[in-house]
Formats: C-alpha cells, structure tokens, sequence
C-alpha cells in the first residue's frame, strides 16, 4: 500500500474512533482515561484485513478459532470498572486479539495475560510489539486458573465467560483487589468481585455474552 493510502486510513480512523468514543459515553462511560486511551489505539490492526473496515462498530467481531473481539462499549465498561480500583499489576484471562491488552497496557504498570490458543497469542504478541507495547507478559497456557506463580494480582480480568468464577482466582486477589468477569452459561452477568480479606463482595453490573472460558490448549 502507498504511504497516501496509508495516511488516508489513518486519517478516517481516527475520525471513525472519536465517534465511536462518543457514542461510549452517550452509553455511560465516564472514565476519560479509558476513553483517551481507547481513542487513541487503533483498534482496526487487531482484526484480519477484511473486517478492519468494521473496527469502530460499536459490536463484537471475529477473530478466527471461533473466537471475538469484544465490544467497545464491554471493554470499555470492564476496563473502567477495573481502573475505579486504580491496580498496579493486573491478570487478563483471554488474550485473544489483544486488544484488551493493549488497553490495560497503557493504564496500569504491568499486565500478564494467558491465552489458551497459540496462534491467536502469536498474532496478539506481534500486534503489541508493532505498537511498542513492552509492560505486557504472555503466557500460552489454559487460564482457567489464573497465573499463581505471578500473582497475587490487584485486578484480574476475564474476557471469556467461566459457570462459576475459580477459587483459584480469587486467591490471586491482593487485598482490596478486583476481579471483572462475564459468568455464567446461556444467561450470562458481568461481575465484579472486591477482596476484602478472606471476604468477597460481588456486584452484578449487567447482561452481557461471551464465548465460553473453556479447558485445556491448542496449539
Ligand atoms: N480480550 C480479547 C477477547 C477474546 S475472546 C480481545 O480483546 O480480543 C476470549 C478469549 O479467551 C479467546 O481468545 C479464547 O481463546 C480465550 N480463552 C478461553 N478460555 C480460556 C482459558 N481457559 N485460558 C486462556 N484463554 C482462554
């Protein structure tokens, strides 16, 4: 491609990406954080060339392997949900394109994220690199029950729906720590869950879908 068609993309997202920010906070969102760094990043470079034309939808897209690039206004909503508890070092759950990620990233001063399909992680990890992303750690692995040997972690973020949220990730709450995690089968709630020593406060925050947390790798 020539560097004026190049500019030319560039140009139209980012005039596609402010309308898209504000249609999030028409929807709510009040972090301007979050919606700062979320009109900054491009998200069209986490998507296959054929559906970039679509990447300021406000709606979920493929990303192969039956997977999705979840929502803006999701991300957006899970992303200030987790950020009200200001975290240093955060646990993402479902790397998938790394969009999330690349969020996270520039808002809080470590992220490690497990994602149980290599491909889908080697893709994420070449994105992030591109974009000089270098406070991020990848794990390919099934992250069902967390990163222990990291944690303990002062949020964690789930971006595929488990039933019931693993004890094990509760235990990779630092004190005061925050968990953010669609739960649940058909109907699905997105929750957020505060450690408050051995305690756990949870508040339902709404409906929402996601494909399934599910077991084991691939490679
Ligand atoms: N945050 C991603 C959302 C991807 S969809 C994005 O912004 O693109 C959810 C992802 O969770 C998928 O990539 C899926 O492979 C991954 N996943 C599902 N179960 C998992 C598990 N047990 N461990 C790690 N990753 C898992």
């Amino acid at each position: 491609m020539v560097a004026a068609e190049l500019q030319g993309i560039g140009m139209t997202s980012r005039r596609t990406r402010m309308r898209l920010i504000q249609r999030l906070r028409e929807s709510g969102i009040r972090d301007e954080q979050v919606l700062g760094v979320m009109g900054d990043l491009p998200r069209h470079i986490f998507l296959d060339e054929a559906l970039a034309h679509r990447a300021y939808e406000d709606t979920s897209l493929p990303i192969g392997h039956g997977q999705t690039l979840s929502q803006p206004y999701i991300v957006a909503k899970m992303t200030e949900t987790l950020m009200a508890h200001q975290p240093r070092k955060v646990l993402e759950l479902g790397t998938g394109s790394g969009y999330q990620t690349a969020i996270l990233a520039q808002l809080v001063a470590e992220v490690y994220s497990v994602e149980r399909i290599k491909p889908l992680q080697d893709r994420a990890r070449e994105r992030l690199r591109q974009i000089g992303i270098r406070n991020v750690m990848l794990r390919h692995a099934d992250g069902g029950m967390g990163w222990p040997e990291k944690g303990p972690f002062d949020g964690i973020i789930v971006t595929a729906a488990p039933r019931e949220v693993p004890e094990e990730l509760l235990e990779q709450l630092a004190e005061g720590g925050v968990l953010v995690a669609p739960v649940g089968d058909e109907a699905q709630m997105l929750v957020e869950i505060t450690r408050h020593g051995d305690k756990f406060k949870t508040r339902e925050i709404e409906p929402v879908r996601f494909v399934p947390l599910l077991h084991g790798v691939i490679r």
